[in-house]
């Protein structure tokens, strides 16, 4: 159940219901308010990363290998024009390497153990880059709408 689009509308009402209860607490400045929301977004369309049909396995995949070829010719010890060529081959093996690990559909990435990792990495990245584990609990909340609304509540 839930393609992308429910995923994100999804994630956007479940910041919405959380937001009210917390209305009293919350004091979010514009840059805490603005990764915390993509934070949301992410997170509520992440655990499809499982599915070689979904936006986020697609956009993961072309990130991934267009960022390995790009920093093997930023940092290769060889002339420039063999470090391109290089890329291409890198480019290359990273985008038919990622579709060929095959992943359960909602496995483990439809877990709370995922959840938990994912989203205390981004509270320590949060807290280490701007003091604040918002964008951390953002992040879950996200990963959590999806599982909500895809109905699959396991621990790993
Ligand atoms: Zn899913």
């Amino acid at each position: 159940m839930g393609d992308f689009r429910e995923h994100v509308l999804f994630g956007f009402l479940a910041a919405a219901l959380v937001s009210y209860f917390l209305k009293d607490m919350l004091v979010l400045n514009p840059i805490e308010t603005m990764v915390s929301s993509i934070a949301i977004v992410v997170g509520s369309v992440l655990p499809d990363i499982d599915h070689k049909n979904a936006y986020v396995h697609r956009a993961a995949k072309a990130f991934f290998s267009i960022g390995l070829a790009i920093l093997g010719i930023v940092f290769l010890p060889l002339p420039l024009h063999v470090r391109f060529a290089v890329a291409s081959g890198i480019f290359l093996l990273s985008y038919v390497g990622f579709s060929s690990i095959r992943m359960k559909h909602r496995g483990f990435t439809h877990s709370f153990t995922f959840l938990l990792l994912v989203s205390s990495g981004v509270v320590v990245g949060g807290v280490y880059s701007f003091a604040s584990p918002l964008p951390g609990i953002a992040m879950a909340l996200g990963i959590l709408s999806h599982l909500t609304l895809d109905q699959e509540f396991k621990m790993t």
